[in-house]
């Protein structure tokens, strides 16, 4: 939607061809199975949505959206101590997706240039008679007689944005138009993600908003996270990695959120009420498509997680997804309204790799991890940034510009900033070492829920 927003500001029509009957309001629908799932906007993500569509953010917290402050509101159990409470500046917006959805939705109708196309599947590329660009794209109704063939209509486009999330087939269309499909790298820590929804214990205390039990790499594969979403509600999210995946069962759930780095999500969840089955979601592997390096036809660009889609525990992809529809507005405005997609993909790569670079390197300190490399870089940065979690509980600038990164409003490299260089250094190598608090809560889990060791054989 971001993408259409930026296209129309070019061209005099955009299609957005969406595969499902989209809702009027924030419900779910089967196309993106992931917004059953916590969502949340870093800062830099809800600045881009706000620039592209004005009043999104006063929309969503008439909502019920909470709009609330990275330092003050969110507190966070890293391996090293809980994150450190003051507000900071770094504002950033909960809801469900389904709710964010619909809001960004609103506004996109309203703008004359913009039509939703519902129910119809792209099924492939159309391309020019010399085989040189993309000119449209195959559409087909997406629920039909299965007796009968399916009608195949072209759509022609000037333009073709694929933005049909990590399931893209685009690699495959390319391919058998005779273009190189472009290779894919893919980092898995195998990750595990479930999900209810409670209403909470009226005037359940507690000195969070939002609270995150992170896990401890290498051997503690659990974590969990309660957000509040619109309607008073609170999204609950546990996630094991290394296969330890969340059950889905009343119990199962229950016991995997007892065995959290502390007691805090249990007892905050023990006598709320459940509004909700609980979801599971396992499709949550790094997986980034090198269009750069591809020779992509002109006519065509990709964006989202059609390029790059991220372990979610990370909530980089949407806030990403708004910098990339900011790099197709420059492309556009540099030709003048023609978009040379060779240049684009490059940006898109360019705005991928840090939080790529983050991500990984961070999934890379589990065992059973596959895919990727452990280089010399990859091991320095873990130490390095074990050194900064190390710092956070004590320090709140170093939190702070750590979160700015987190946020994207800074890229990695302000991890070098002497205000967290110098720290590290005088941690690492200082005269007088000061060793980082042990955590608050020693870990709660109970022998029984020990399979970490089990997943590590995987
Ligand atoms: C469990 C989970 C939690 C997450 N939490 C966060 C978070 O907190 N913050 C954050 O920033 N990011 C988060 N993310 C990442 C975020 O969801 C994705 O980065 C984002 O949804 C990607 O958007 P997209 O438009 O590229 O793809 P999608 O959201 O996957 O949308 C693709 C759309 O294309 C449609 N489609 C697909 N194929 C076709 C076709 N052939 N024809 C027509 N239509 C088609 C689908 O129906 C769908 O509507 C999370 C992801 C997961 C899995």
């Amino acid at each position: 939607m971001l993408a259409a927003r930026v296209l129309a500001d070019h061209f005099d029509r955009v299609t957005v061809i969406e595969r499902d009957q989209l809702p009027d309001g924030s419900e779910n629908r089967p196309g993106v199975p992931h917004a059953r799932h916590l969502h949340f906007f870093f800062k830099r993500g809800l600045m881009v949505a706000e620039e592209l569509f004005p009043g999104v953010t006063a929309d969503l917290q008439a909502a019920g959206s909470h709009l609330l402050d990275q330092g003050r509101d969110f507190r966070i159990l890293y391996r090293s101590g809980w994150s450190p409470r003051a507000e900071i500046g770094l504002e950033f917006c909960t809801f469900t997706r389904p709710l964010l959805e619909a809001t960004i939705r609103r506004h996109l109708v309203a703008n004359p240039k913009i039509s939703l196309l519902q129910g119809f599947e792209v099924a492939g590329l159309a391309i020019s008679g010399d085989g040189a660009r993309v000119e449209g794209v195959k559409i087909q109704p997406r629920h039909q007689d299965p007796n009968v063939l399916p009608e195949v209509q072209t759509l022609a486009a000037e333009l073709v944005v694929d933005t049909s999330g990590r399931g893209s087939k685009a690699p495959e269309w390319l391919e058998a138009a005779g273009f190189a499909k472009p290779e894919e790298t893919v980092v898995d820590a195998f990750w595990g993600y479930a999900t209810r929804i409670y209403e909470p214990v009226e005037d359940y205390k507690k000195d969070w908003k939002v609270l995150f039990l992170m896990n401890r790499p290498p051997y503690q594969p659990r974590a969990g996270i309660i957000q509040p979403i619109e309607g008073n509600r609170w999204i609950v999210t546990i996630a094991g990695v290394m296969h330890d995946y969340p059950p889905t069962d009343e119990e199962g759930f229950l016991k995997f959120a007892r065995s959290l780095s502390s007691p805090e999500l249990y007892r905050a969840i023990e006598h709320a009420k459940p509004l909700s089955r609980i979801w599971g979601y396992r499709r949550t592997e790094n997986r980034l498509r090198h269009y750069d390096k591809a020779d992509v036809p002109q006519g065509f660009a990709a964006l989202g997680d059609a390029v790059c889609g991220f372990n979610p525990v990370y909530g980089v992809g949407m806030t990403l997804i708004g910098l990339e529809a900011q790099a197709l507005r420059k492309c556009l405005r540099d030709g003048k309204g023609r978009l040379d997609s060779r240049r684009f993909q490059k940006q898109v790569a360019k705005l991928v790799a840090g939080p790529w670079a983050l991500t990984t390197g961070e999934d890379l300190r589990w065992p059973a991890t596959q895919g990727g490399e452990i280089t010399a870089k990859v091991k320095f940065m873990h130490w390095y940034i074990e050194q900064v979690i190390r710092l956070i509980p004590r320090s709140q600038e170093v939190f702070r510009r750590f979160q700015e990164v987190n946020h994207m409003l800074k890229p990695p490299t302000a991890l070098f900033h002497p205000a967290v260089l110098g720290p590290v250094l005088r941690q690492a190598f200082g005269p007088k070492r000061i060793f980082a608090p042990k955590p608050q809560e020693a870990p709660a889990r109970a022998p029984q829920h020990s399979t970490s060791t089990m997943a590590v054989r995987h």
